[in-house]
């Protein structure tokens, strides 16, 4: 290694390089050669075990590039300063602990990456630093600057970092989510845990209680936990997901009753996993005094170790206390362990964080203005801090806050929103028996003032007014465009399926597209959210229930229903015109895809089932699309038969036949076996012999018939063209003169030929053919048999059998396409 070093150096020192890479070659100290390479602009030592730099490094005055992360240096020269025209300096994960002030000389400098050290302090001098754009100071923990604080400008970190030095306390706050099915006990293990106390008669809680819990750290400092205990209903779940969040310990509660089962620790399992992040999660099995049941421990470890940050498993009883000391002992393990707990804040920031948590507990809704006020008073006068902070006490869960300028809510201009009145609002809305009894999702504005006394509350808008409009935002209510007064709320919608004669969603009915969306789990409140979204797609008169809706889009009927049990959403789609079928498939993905997304790392696969193959695997939609970019025309899937892509892309146009087959009736037993291959590859062919009505007039049914299909096949067998055939290609010519669009194929079978045409048929000649004059398939069996003593022969006789199966499979594709693209 040392040789190629040298080598390098050599080289470098020969050709006045400006370049040197030396990455990734062992070295514990720099070479002294190194510094005597005046031109160089770039070098590259990143992977080395460098503990420090010598002086001489400012030798190198040239040097714009200076590549050291992932090496173990603990400190820099102060002679680093005087590389003038350094721009990039990398320092990333190194073990640095202190920058001397003189790095603030090298004035060029623009991108100085100090992630991943130990840095203690940040010289005051790199505020000298005017032309730096990007400075990453992430992973030193002891610097006490929020992960939450996201900087637009290197200046406005620094300026941060200055002002906290000054006067800073710790944060010393967590968020404890107490999360599980209703009834399991979150309540009272929240009461045990505060003040040790157990109410027998719990009632129940109404979306989100949260109270503060003060707690001893380990090093004796005060730490308050925001408790915040869901109420666990099912029909919460669209609001709470929004409270899910990161940096926050979770208790998931389950109860040791009888008969219990672990399909909703694999509810809320997925859930953190989606929202948590790394937050801790503790699993706490309630109720133990009645009845003993353990956690599968090991099995849960394995399904979601890698996901989620599964800290411990707890036997608890709220009843008789058992397992609370155990419990409340992890609980600020965990809470005080959490990175952001630690981070020190300006003094001044705490004081506008309580004011705003007072004011937003009695008023509920504070606008921009007052926040700015309180702001103002607290000497936190830039705009950017104001907002800054805003994110992070959102993020913290003290308050709520959107400020998407795309938001199309008065919220944009009220921003700040106590968090319990919101989720209690929603609560009482979402719960309320009368509304449920109806079942059809409906409130009228009066209606809803009759639920909450209704006051105006701020900037001239009624408490109600912001209601609606979170409602809207969180996708559980629309207003009908032409009845604003009017909502639907399709989490009140009955679960019952409503009769739309579409039959089982495993039917699959051949004019339509088939699509399914497969996941881990499926959502709640994923189709109400849906039907939120859509709601200018829906039928003149609606057809919604809770967990499905039709849908008109592009000028076809759209059918999504979803299937809780399976975690499978169904959706079908009618129409005439297969491209409008795949818009409109297109425009209801887009509108999952938005859906999806606000369930961050959702686990979902796009299907296609296969039609008369209900138990074989349906067909990864990408997969599909890739055959269908490589221009395959069929394909044979695994476990059920051969299907034509574009057909299970585009769903099959409303006919009940693709191909007429015009043939010579003394040809028939040879059509016969075309026709039955046909089948098997999803071509529905009209035949005289089987679908002629008796009683109707011949030549009226003949041309009805041509009229449904999109193809015609002129079939040339031995007996050469028939007498009614003539005709028929007739009635089809004549057709396509008065502009149908339609595909003539003529297909030769075994024994026919080209050469005796009627005269008025000889522009089949001048046609591309369909040439099956080999037959229709090739039969190997014969030759598998033959084994290892196969003669050369007989080899070559498979040889020049698959190369004929290849031949005869091309005609399959032409006629394929020839149906398909008309
Ligand atoms: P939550 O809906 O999950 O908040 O559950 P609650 O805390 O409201 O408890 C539901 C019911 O179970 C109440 O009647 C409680 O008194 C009762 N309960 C809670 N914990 C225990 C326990 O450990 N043992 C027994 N026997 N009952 C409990
Ligand atoms: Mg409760």
């Amino acid at each position: 290694m040392q040789d190629k070093v040298n080598e390098r150096i050599e080289y470098a020192a020969a050709n006045h390089s400006c370049s040197i890479d030396l990455r990734c070659c062992e070295l514990e100290r720099l070479p002294v050669a190194l510094f005597q390479l005046e031109h160089l602009e770039h070098l590259f030592l990143r992977n080395n075990c460098l503990t420090s730099i010598p002086p001489a490094i400012a030798k190198l005055k040239n040097l714009k590039c200076l590549h050291l992360h992932a090496n173990q240096l603990v400190q820099l020269p102060k002679e680093i300063g005087q590389l003038k025209r350094l721009e990039i300096l990398n320092l990333a994960n190194n073990q640095i602990r202190r920058l001397p002030s003189s790095l603030a000389q090298a004035s060029g400098l623009r991108q100085l990456d100090l992630s991943g050290n130990q840095l203690e302090e940040i010289p005051e001098a790199l505020k000298q630093l005017t032309m730096l754009t990007r400075l990453n100071v992430d992973g030193n923990s002891a610097l006490g600057i929020p992960l939450e604080l996201k900087f637009d400008a290197p200046s406005q970190l620094l300026d941060y970092y200055f002002s906290i030095q000054q006067q800073n306390k710790m944060l010393g706050e967590a968020k404890l989510l107490l999360v599980g099915q209703g009834e399991v006990g979150k309540t009272s293990i929240a009461n045990r845990l505060m003040s040790d106390h157990f109410n027998p008669n719990e009632g129940k809680t109404n979306g989100i209680e949260i109270h503060q819990w003060m707690v001893g750290e380990r090093d004796g400092a005060q730490l308050r936990l925001n408790v915040w205990d869901f109420g666990g209903q099912e029909i919460m779940h669209a609001t709470h997901q929004f409270f899910l969040t990161k940096r926050s310990v979770y208790l998931l509660v389950v109860a040791a009753r009888a008969g219990e089962r672990d399909g909703n620790l694999h509810y809320w399992l997925e859930m953190i996993g989606l929202y948590g992040g790394d937050s801790p999660v503790i699993l706490v099995m309630n109720k133990c005094e009645e009845t003993y049941r353990d956690f599968d421990e090991n099995r849960i470890r394995i399904d979601y170790g890698n996901r989620i940050n599964i800290c411990g498993f707890h036997y608890t009883s709220c009843k008789t206390g058992e397992g609370f000391f155990e419990l409340s002992k992890q609980i600020v393990n965990n809470a005080s362990s959490l990175s952001h707990v630690q981070d020190l804040l300006p003094i001044n920031y705490f004081s506008i964080k309580s004011t705003l948590e007072e004011e937003a507990s009695i008023s509920d809704i504070i606008s921009e203005d007052q926040y700015i006020e309180i702001c103002k008073l607290n000497k936190v006068t830039d705009r950017s801090e104001q907002m800054r902070l805003l994110r992070f006490l959102h993020d913290l869960g003290c308050v709520l806050h959107y400020d998407d300028p795309d938001q199309n809510f008065a919220l944009r201009d009220t921003r700040i929103l106590n968090p319990e009145w919101i989720t209690s609002g929603v609560y009482q809305i979402l719960n309320n028996p009368d509304f449920l009894r109806k079942g059809d999702g409906l409130i009228s504005k009066s209606e809803l003032s009759s639920v909450f006394a209704d006051d105006e509350c701020n900037s001239g808008k009624s408490r109600n007014d912001f209601l609606v409009e979170i409602m809207a935002m969180y996708e559980l209510c629309f207003a009908f465009p032409n009845n604003t007064n009017m909502l639907l709320v399709p989490e009140l919608l009955s679960s019952k399926e409503p009769d739309i004669g579409w039959g089982k969603p495993g039917d699959l009915p051949r004019s339509t597209v088939n699509f399914r969306y497969h996941y881990a789990v499926l959502p709640h409140g994923m189709i109400p959210r849906l039907i939120v979204r859509c709601n200018h797609l829906l039928t003149t008169s609606p057809t919604y229930w809770k967990s499905g809706v039709v849908l008109e889009v592009e000028g076809c009927r759209a059918l999504v229903r979803g299937d809780h049990r399976q975690g499978v959403v169904h959706i079908q789609i009618q129409g005439e015109n297969k491209s409008r079928r795949r818009e409109a498939l297109a425009v209801i993905r887009n509108n999952f895809s938005a859906v999806h997304q606000t369930y961050g790392d959702l686990r979902v696969e796009a299907k296609v089932p296969l039609p008369r193959h209900p138990l074989a695997p349906p067909v990864d939609y990408e997969f599909l699309l890739e055959l269908e970019r490589n221009n395959t025309i069929t394909h044979h899937f695994e476990k059920a038969s051969v299907y034509s892509v574009s057909r299970l892309l585009d769903g099959v146009d409303v006919r009940r036949y693709d191909l007429f087959m015009c043939y010579n009736n003394e040809d028939k037993d040879a059509v016969a076996g075309l026709v039955a291959r046909m089948k098997q590859r999803g071509i529905r062919c009209w035949i005289d012999d089987a679908d002629l009505t008796p009683g109707r007039e011949w030549i009226v049914e003949v041309g009805d018939a041509i009229t449904e299909c999109s193809a015609m096949a002129i079939v040339m067998g031995p007996n050469g063209i028939g007498k009614w055939q003539s005709q028929e290609i007739q009635v089809a010519l004549n057709q396509k003169l008065e502009g149908k669009d339609m595909a003539i194929i003529p297909v030769l079978i075994p024994g026919g030929s080209l050469r005796s045409l009627p005269s008025k048929i000889e522009f089949l000649r001048t046609m591309s053919i369909v040439n099956f004059e080999h037959g229709f398939d090739i039969i190997y069996s014969s030759l598998h048999e033959t084994g290892d003593d196969a003669t050369s022969d007989q080899i070559k006789t498979s040889k020049q059998m698959d190369e004929m199966a290849s031949k005869i499979q091309l005609e399959w594709d032409k006629l394929l396409r020839a149906i398909e693209v008309k």
